[in-house]
């Protein structure tokens, strides 16, 4: 059902969203949303008491593999980053008031939100060098700082931003979550940051916001004070699945239109470009690189639902960079079979290649997981004999 319903009612809507403003597709997004709620599939991997499917990791890796055939597909389901992840800590560690405010709502898709973590002059890579902080001042935070790609801030109801609430605690224990609506005095979205040479606009948006003497409510606070870090961990793993699983679905909507490409395009009178050696040899290669990043994918959601989050932490950094780095390898090589053609927005291909170079960067950096697994493997073998 979801691949007909992304091809059928999605991939169309592609052309007019690849060449103008996502905004003016609002409309026809509601619609689409509310097909999807009609077919009881809304928010396939949230909790069911908020009106989702609940469906465990393994079964979503599935339905998310779909889903990523087209840039459309997480949002139109309800089930999109970043507030999949923001739904994942509220339900977890969100207090009664803040779960009747936020988490119905957003599980519902009637509001959105955005997480507000990286700072400009700070590396990300590094989060516990935090500039952002909140001051206590009566029975409110204030909170000031500057952050970037904080991505679909423009028109989120709220930020879930990361500040230093303890600067005298040890160094994992000195930040906070903080729930900001963004309607408060002194968030400041300053703009929505080009990205390869797009700024977008609402969900499809990565902002920067200044945070001058903004005010909220202690008890925005979100699970106790100073354990920032230890929600970020709760957020950061099955974020990141998430994203590879989405990956392994533009892998196959890149991979199809390249041998389709290769069947019908004609490079001499009598010969297809299918029937070039180094085609081939590009499409067998893809179709290895997928299988085995799709199935590291799911052999990762098998061990997070079996054996835990904490002991797959491994298999997590692992299929972050190999995925990350399969898709762009599948990517460029369809968009090279396109040729020019590829470099239009008249194939959804340059979009794939300009948008998600991210993969590589965000929810942790390649190099930073490559060390990350690196040192884990070095301690497995630690005392051990071999010959
Ligand atoms: C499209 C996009 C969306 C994003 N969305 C969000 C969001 O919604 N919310 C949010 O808070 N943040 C978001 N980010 C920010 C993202 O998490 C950071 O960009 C990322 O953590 C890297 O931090 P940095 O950019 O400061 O790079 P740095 O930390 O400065 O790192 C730069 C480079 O240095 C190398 N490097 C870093 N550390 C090491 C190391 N230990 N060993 C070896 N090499 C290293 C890596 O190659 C890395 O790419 C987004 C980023 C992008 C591009």
């Amino acid at each position: 059902m979801i691949d007909e319903f992304v091809e059928k009612e999605l991939i169309p809507l592609e052309p007019e969203f690849l060449t103008k403003p996502s905004t003016n597709l609002l409309p026809v997004f509601e619609e689409k949303r509310k097909m999807v709620k009609q077919m009881e599939l809304w928010a396939p991997n949230h909790p069911k008491e908020y009106g989702g499917m609940e469906l465990d990791l393994l079964e979503h890796a599935l339905v998310s593999e779909s889903l990523g055939r087209s840039p459309l597909g997480h949002y139109i389901f309800g089930c999109q980053a970043p507030d999949a992840g923001n739904i994942e800590i509220l339900h977890q560690f969100g207090s009664d008031e803040q779960k009747a405010k936020y988490l119905g709502p957003l599980v519902d898709g009637k509001i959105r939100s955005c997480f507000s973590m990286t700072e400009v002059e700070l590396p990300g890579s590094n989060p516990v060098m935090m500039d952002t902080t909140a001051v206590k001042d009566g029975d409110d935070y204030v909170i000031n700082g500057q952050k970037w790609y904080t991505s679909s801030a423009d028109g989120a109801e709220f930020a879930i931003v990361m500040v230093v609430t303890n600067p005298e605690a040890g160094r994992y224990l000195q930040a906070s979550m903080i729930i900001v609506p963004t309607d408060t005095p002194g968030f400041n979205l300053v703009r929505n940051i080009p990205v390869m040479g797009h700024a977008g606009e609402d969900y499809f948006s990565h902002a920067e916001i200044l945070y001058q003497n903004c005010r909220v409510p202690q008890s925005n606070l979100l699970g106790p004070e100073g354990h920032g870090f230890v929600i970020a961990q709760e957020r950061l793993g099955p974020g990141r699945i998430h994203h590879c699983m989405r990956w392994i679905g533009i892998c196959n909507r890149a991979f199809d239109l390249m041998v389709a490409r290769a069947r019908d395009r004609i490079i001499a009178p009598d010969r297809k470009l299918a029937a070039k050696q180094i085609i081939q040899s590009w499409i067998a290669e893809c179709a290895a690189d997928i299988q085995g990043a799709r199935l590291m994918v799911l052999h990762a959601a098998w061990m997070i639902e079996n054996v835990g989050k904490k002991e797959a932490r491994k298999e997590i950094s692992l299929i972050k960079f190999v995925v990350a780095n399969v898709m762009q390898k599948v990517i460029d090589r369809s968009l090279q079979v396109h040729g020019g053609l590829g470099m239009t927005d008249d194939t959804i291909l340059a979009f794939y290649y300009r948008h998600e170079r991210a993969a590589r960067i965000y929810d942790g950096a390649d190099e930073v997981h490559k060390i990350s697994v690196a040192k884990r493997i070095l301690k497995e073998y630690e005392g051990k004999r071999v010959r």
